[in-house]
């Protein structure tokens, strides 16, 4: 999700510069202004509540504020992300707005602030007033407007520019120009979210190869929990030998190994694009570790997959690669592969069901040739990167 925030007085070009950014980021556009213009307009409760403090210029209470935002989040969950124009305007809006991207599991990405000086501000309402049939665009209600801005709006600056994330823009230019010089900022919020896919299935369901192919055609970090044991059993470490015995009897390898590594892989990993998660996590306990690990490394998880193949199809292919070079150390006898089939039934179907509950789980028709099942992983995987832009 990208989430920004259109900061600056009143006729600073919020508004103008909405239009082109919703397209360009195809962002849910929320405009606390138009929608109590909107309520008004409908005579509604709430627009009579706030219909005189708005034809004098005044701020709207918090909670008829929060009231709104809060219907048209709710009312948007698969938005992309929000585009906020006119809002936070108070101290107490801002911690409103921290509390809602809580709860959507996301943030706001930044806040941009257009720089428009009194006077240029006046000059420009009032030529707006000529034709925007706004009964604020007069002079005595603007300059309450930007009083109301200074004294109330201003200071909220300090919230942001503490969480690190203010930006500010010089807003006397070009529409143009300031249009560029945004695109900038959030072009450079973009290049700081990372895609992370968490890619599920039973052994032998194909995970392991399509989630390496889609590593190579995305440029993402391939996290293979069981790739990175097997390394440590050939270098024949110390780990490596534990990891050995653990998988002769067909048990799962301790998290505090696996989360060593992980951890280790991810702060290896210099300048990617995002992660790929691939037989991690696997149990209840590595959810949690993985929410863990995002949250430290201020991502989340983007989206979450599962490549689903009849049973009898696993044995199959499991028995077959028993036979060739890819033989892993688990699957080498019919005893093995049916304990390692049924671990992943008690203990990681219990993960699956849960994120499926928290975010939903993409569901793969593993069945068909390589190519065949690629063609719908990466398709998700597209999907994913549209999703967070
Ligand atoms: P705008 O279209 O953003 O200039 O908003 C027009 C008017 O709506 C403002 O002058 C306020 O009276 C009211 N308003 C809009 N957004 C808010 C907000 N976040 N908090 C309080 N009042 C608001």
């Amino acid at each position: 999700m990208l989430n920004i925030a259109l900061f600056g007085p009143p006729g600073a070009g919020k508004g103008t510069q909405s239009k082109f950014l919703i397209e360009k980021y195809n962002l849910h556009y929320i405009s606390t202004g138009d929608i109590l213009r909107k309520e008004l307009a409908e005579e509604s409760s709430l627009g009579l509540k706030a219909k005189s403090i708005i034809e004098a210029g005044g701020l709207v209470s918090d909670e008829i504020i929060v009231q709104i935002i809060e219907k048209t989040i709710t009312d948007n969950p698969h938005a992309g992300g929000f585009l906020f124009d006119g809002f936070p305007r108070t101290y107490i809006q801002a911690y409103i707005l921290e509390g809602l991207m809580i709860k959507l599991n996301t943030k706001l990405d930044c806040l941009i602030s257009l720089e428009v000086g009194e006077e240029e501000s006046v000059h420009r309402l009032l030529e707006r007033g000529k034709t925007s049939g706004r009964s604020d665009d007069n002079e005595e209600v603007i300059r309450n407007r930007l009083k109301e801005y200074k004294e109330k709006t201003l200071p909220v600056l300090n919230f942001f520019k503490e969480r690190g994330i203010y930006r500010s823009i010089n807003g006397v230019d070009s529409i143009l120009n300031v249009s560029g010089k945004i695109e900038e900022i959030i072009n450079e919020e973009l290049s700081k979210k990372l895609l992370n896919i968490v890619l599920f299935g039973y052994p032998g369901s194909g995970r392991g190869s399509q989630g390496k192919a889609l590593a190579e055609k995305f440029n993402l970090e391939y996290i293979a929990t069981g790739d990175m044991l097997n390394d440590e059993i050939k270098k024949n470490s110390p780990i490596g030998k534990e990891i050995k015995e653990l998988y002769e009897n067909g048990n799962l390898v301790s998290d505090e190994i696996v989360v060593r590594l992980i951890e280790k892989k991810l702060q290896e990993s210099g300048n990617v694009r995002g992660f790929i998660f691939k037989g991690f996590p696997r149990t209840l306990v590595q959810s949690y570790i993985l929410d863990g690990l995002m949250k430290k490394h201020n991502s989340s998880i983007a989206k979450i997959v599962e490549i689903e193949v009849p049973t009898l199809d696993l044995i199959k292919r499991l028995d077959a690669r028993s036979k060739t070079d890819r033989c892993m150390p688990y699957d080498t006898s019919t005893t093995r592969i049916i304990k390692r089939l049924k671990e992943h039934e008690d203990k990681t179907i219990p993960v699956i069901e849960k994120y499926n509950k928290l975010h939903g789980v993409v569901k793969i028709d593993g069945r068909g040739s390589f190519n065949e099942v690629f063609e719908r992983t990466a398709a998700v995987v597209e999907h994913s990167f549209r999703d967070i832009r």
